[in-house]
């Protein structure tokens, strides 16, 4: 059979039509050259960037092994199988570790050539159809797409086609200025079917390049509208970002995504999403050290960077390379998040198996679905703040809910509802996207000598008035909390420190300015209050803040009783 461009184009049309992987198409390609013109084939691709990291070459095995010695290939070529025949063994992609002089050559100025070992050299350019910005870099018009390299084994000597007498109708060798060569061993219509074959592969490229970049978008934004919706549909800060990460991680085809709160060391790792596909050990950290992040954090907080993309090995000193080199990770992509204009962390997305670079439609779409996430997120923060206030009051108004969360003798809430409010502000999202809160813890002054010299009755009376003065003096919808015999705690979300400081100091006068009428006589009582901050820095839960409110009220206590005394949260803890 005469070789012929014909045979090839029904081949092209069917790989266009049914949206075929790019990378079929090129293995077909190089099938079929070497069916049918009985040559060895190497086809040279994602030169378009001009970077030596996208660079593949398809081809057989065979052939790989026997360039292996000048290209170096970074994927070894696998053992030859039995047969030597050409045509038996499937095309494969390598990886050359080093690049032969002419491919410079011919990015500079593409060029139809032979090279002296009887290479034919068939460029293909892009022609400016294959154009757009990447976060790989730039493509240039008119660059070089691919090269067609063919030999023949057995040349037939007797054949030269002298391109300058008789040039090819459809020749890239009008692209150069340099002299029109002349082919050993190849007609001129062998050289016009093969140009023809590069031309149109150029062209399916091309085509189906666009119409997956078309289908891509099209699922992206199916992917904005899809988070959307789901986040409108919950207020609940856990499955916010479990539901960010879940979404993003299948829908941009990532190994693990993260979502991180970056604004304290260590970082808080809220949501986490693995590929079933992908089996990864499981991910039990659920913070990390903030300085790996350092750079980043500067770097998003500066607003230099809306993200950050960044692969193992790559020559930066940054010290997130240790982080990704510990966890075997090869790339990551990280959007900031903003929660009401304040930093707050960010979406990573992780790659494991290899180096993933993104596309400038996909890194909108992950910041798109950051913003959206950010307003669900603070949304969720106003909803917490709502739900608290109406669940106090929908306590008051439950007899029954009544009968299980109240303290009998004094009516304030009793301990395992104090416990369930302490487990609920700890919850994942929750105990970072909540502004900060304090917790005050309030103890009787000698309240062993009220039992002991009036009785345990007019101790009861005692406990009963003072609950009414606390809760007297807090808003509807902050409750005061019988922790333990005579210890009150109260819980001020929203609330900065100097502010719960003086809620406290109320507090204190509340109960010491007027005596305790019981039927034993008037007491003069007085308390001791111990007040503590949420510090996400230190704190791992609300159970953290409780304690250092605890130790507040024993330093309270030390000092003379009658007082207030907040702790700060030290390094220590
Ligand atoms: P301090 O100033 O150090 O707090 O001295 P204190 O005497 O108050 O010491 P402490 O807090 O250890 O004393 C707690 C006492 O509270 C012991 C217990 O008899 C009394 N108590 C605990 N629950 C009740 C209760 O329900 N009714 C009455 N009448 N007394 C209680
Ligand atoms: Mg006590
Ligand atoms: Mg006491």
């Amino acid at each position: 059979m005469k070789p012929s461009w014909k045979h090839f184009y029904p081949q092209i049309k069917t790989a266009v039509l049914n949206l075929d992987s790019l990378d079929s198409l090129l293995q077909q390609t190089v099938e079929k050259v070497i069916a049918l013109y009985q040559a060895e084939c190497l086809l040279w691709s994602g030169l378009e960037f001009g970077i030596a990291d996208t660079l593949r070459v398809f081809t057989t095995p065979q052939t790989a092994n026997r360039y292996a010695a000048s290209l170096g290939f970074a994927y070894p070529p696998p053992p030859l199988p039995p047969t030597g025949d050409l045509n038996s063994s499937t095309i494969q992609q390598f990886r050359p570790r080093s690049l032969p002089p002419w491919l410079l050559d011919q990015q500079n100025s593409p060029q139809l050539l032979q090279l002296e070992t009887g290479d034919l050299i068939i460029p293909i350019t892009n022609r400016g159809s294959f154009f757009e910005p990447d976060s790989a870099g730039f493509a240039i018009a008119n660059s070089l797409q691919f090269i067609l390299q063919v030999v023949r084994s057995e040349t037939n000597s007797e054949v030269t086609a002298d391109l300058s007498l008789d040039p090819p109708v459809l020749g890239m060798t009008s692209l150069s200025t340099l002299p029109v060569p002349k082919i050993q061993g190849w007609t001129v219509a062998e050289i016009e079917s093969l140009e023809i074959i590069s031309s149109h592969l150029g062209l399916a490229y091309s085509a189906l390049y666009w119409r997956q970049r078309l289908e891509q978008s099209r699922q992206q934004s199916a992917l904005v509208g899809r988070i959307s919706r789901l986040l409108n549909s919950t207020l609940n800060p856990d499955e916010i970002v479990s539901r960010i990460v879940a979404e993003l991680g299948t829908g941009l085809y990532c190994d693990r995504s993260i979502l991180v709160d970056l604004r304290h060391d260590p970082a808080n790792i809220l949501a986490v999403w693995d590929n079933p596909d992908y089996e990864l050990t499981a991910f039990e950290q659920r913070q990390i050290r903030q300085s790996y992040w350092q750079n980043a954090i500067e770097m998003f907080m500066q607003g230099g960077a809306s993200y950050l993309h960044m692969s193992l090995n790559e020559a930066k000193a940054d010290p997130l390379q240790v982080w990704l080199q510990d966890m075997g990770v090869q790339s990551i992509l990280v959007v900031p998040l903003f929660i009401q204009e304040e930093f707050f962390g960010g979406v990573a997305l992780l790659s494991y198996g290899h180096d993933r670079s993104y596309l400038i439609d996909e890194l909108q779409t992950v910041r798109q679905v950051a913003d959206q996430a950010a307003i669900a997120l603070t949304n969720a923060q106003h909803y917490q703040r709502l739900w608290r206030k109406q669940e106090a009051l929908r306590i008051q108004n439950n007899s029954l809910q009544m009968a299980i969360l109240r303290d009998e003798l004094t009516q304030l809430m009793n301990r395992r509802s104090l416990e369930r409010e302490l487990e609920q502000l700890s919850m994942g999202a929750i105990w970072t996207i909540h502004p900060s809160f304090c917790i005050i813890v309030c103890d009787i002054d000698y309240f062993k000598h009220v039992n002991d010299a009036h009785g345990h009755l007019a101790g009861d009376e005692v406990l009963q008035e003072i609950a009414k003065r606390l809760q007297g003096q807090l808003r509807r919808g902050t409750p005061a909390y019988r922790y333990g015999g005579e210890e009150f705690v109260i819980i001020l979300t929203d609330t900065p420190l100097h502010q719960a400081i003086e809620v406290a100091e109320r507090l204190r006068w509340a109960v010491r300015s007027t005596p305790f009428v019981t039927k034993a006589g008037n007491l003069e009582i007085t308390a001791s209050f111990g007040v503590a901050q949420q510090n996400l820095t230190c704190d791992h839960s609300a159970w953290d803040v409780l304690q250092r409110s605890d130790k507040a009220l024993y330093e309270a206590k030390r000092n003379g009783r009658d007082q207030v005394y907040a702790l700060e949260a030290s390094i220590q803890g």
